[in-house]
C-alpha cells in the first residue's frame, strides 16, 4: 500500500496533472529517485528514462541561410535542466560515423519494433534538409501525418509552417521529425516502451544532421530528449545543453491552437533561436 501524502501536496499534484492534461499530455515519466528519497504519490517507474548530460562537443556544420540573415550579437549561455543521475536511454548511443538519413530510414524499414505499427497507415520518418542548422522535434504523427507520411501537415503543422516562415526560413531549410514515427491510437501520448524503442532512430537522425539548434515542440519531445520530469513551463524558453547541441523547448503548436495567448511565449522562444542562428526578422514589404 502506498504511504498517504499530505492533502496540500495531493492538491498540488492534482493541479499539476490538470495543467498537463490541458497541454494534451496524459502520460508521465518518473525521475530516477535519489537514494534515500521516495515519491509515494507516484506509481512505480514505467520508464527507464533518466537525466542525461554529455560533455560531448561536436563541430557544427554550416549551411546557407537566407540572404536576409545577418549575425545578431546575442549569446545566451546554456543551462541544464536536470543533473545526470545514472545511465540513460541514450548512454549506449554513440554517434555513428557516416550515418545518414537514407541509411536510418532503410534500417527502420517497414518497422514493427513496437506496437504502434499495428495502427499506422504510413510511417512518418521526417522531412526537410539533411544539413539543417535547425531541427524541430515533435511528439508523434496525427491523423493527417499518418495519411500523408509527412510530419506536421495538419492544422498544427500549418501553424508550425507559419512560425518557421516568421523566422525568415522555409520548411525546406529546417528538419522536422517526431519522437515516435507511427501514429499512437486516438492521438494518445506515446507510451514509455514506444518512446524507448523508437527514439534511438530520432537520435541517429539528429546526429546525422548535426544541427546547431534543436527545438523540442511540447513536453513529450522535451522530456524524451532531456529526460526530465520537470514541467515544460519551468524550462521553456531556456537554453539547454544536450549531447553537445543547444536545445530549446517550447510549446507544441497543437497547444497553441487551443491556447492562442501562448503564441507570444513561443515567439519569444523562437526569437532566441533566431538570434542563435544569426537570423533577423524578415523585412516587411513596403506598400
Ligand atoms: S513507432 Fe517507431 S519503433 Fe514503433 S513501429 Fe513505428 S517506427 Fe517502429
Amino acid at each position: 500500500m502506498p504511504a498517504s501524502i499530505p492533502e496540500s501536496l495531493q492538491q498540488k499534484i492534482e493541479e499539476r496533472l490538470r495543467y498537463y492534461e490541458d497541454l494534451g499530455i496524459q502520460l508521465f515519466y518518473r525521475d530516477r529517485v535519489a537514494a534515500g528519497h521516495s515519491s509515494p504519490a507516484l506509481p512505480q517507474s514505467t520508464s527507464r528514462i533518466t537525466a542525461e548530460e554529455s560533455s560531448l562537443s561536436k563541430p557544427k556544420s554550416k549551411i546557407a541561410l537566407p540572404a536576409s540573415a545577418a549575425p545578431v550579437p546575442q549569446q545566451v549561455e546554456p543551462v541544464v535542466v536536470a543533473p545526470p543521475s545514472g545511465p540513460s536511454l541514450f548512454d549506449a548511443m554513440d554517434k555513428v560515423i557516416d550515418d545518414s538519413l537514407p541509411k536510418i530510414r532503410e534500417d527502420l524499414g517497414d518497422c514493427t519494433r513496437c506496437k504502434l505499427h499495428k495502427g499506422r497507415h504510413k510511417l512518418v520518418f521526417g522531412d526537410g534538409s539533411a544539413t539543417a542548422q535547425l531541427v524541430f522535434v515533435g511528439e508523434g504523427p496525427g491523423a493527417d501525418e499518418d495519411a500523408q507520411g509527412l510530419p506536421f501537415v495538419g492544422r498544427a503543422g500549418k501553424l508550425l509552417t507559419q512560425m518557421i516562415e516568421a523566422m525568415g526560413l522555409q520548411r525546406k531549410d529546417v528538419y522536422i521529425c517526431n519522437v515516435v514515427k507511427c501514429r499512437p491510437p486516438q492521438n494518445r501520448a506515446p507510451e514509455p516502451d514506444e518512446v524507448e524503442t523508437c527514439s534511438p532512430y530520432l537520435l541517429r537522425q539528429i546526429d546525422a544532421i548535426n544541427p546547431k539548434v534543436i527545438v523540442c515542440l511540447g513536453a513529450v519531445a522535451a522530456k524524451t530528449l532531456l529526460q526530465t520530469t520537470r514541467g515544460i513551463s519551468h524550462f521553456r524558453g531556456e537554453w539547454q545543453q544536450w549531447r553537445g547541441y543547444k536545445l530549446m523547448a517550447t510549446y507544441h503548436p497543437a497547444y497553441l491552437l487551443r491556447n492562442p495567448p501562448a503564441k507570444a511565449d513561443v515567439w519569444k522562444d523562437l526569437q532566441k533561436v533566431m538570434a542563435e542562428l544569426g537570423l533577423q526578422l524578415p523585412k516587411k514589404k513596403s506598400s
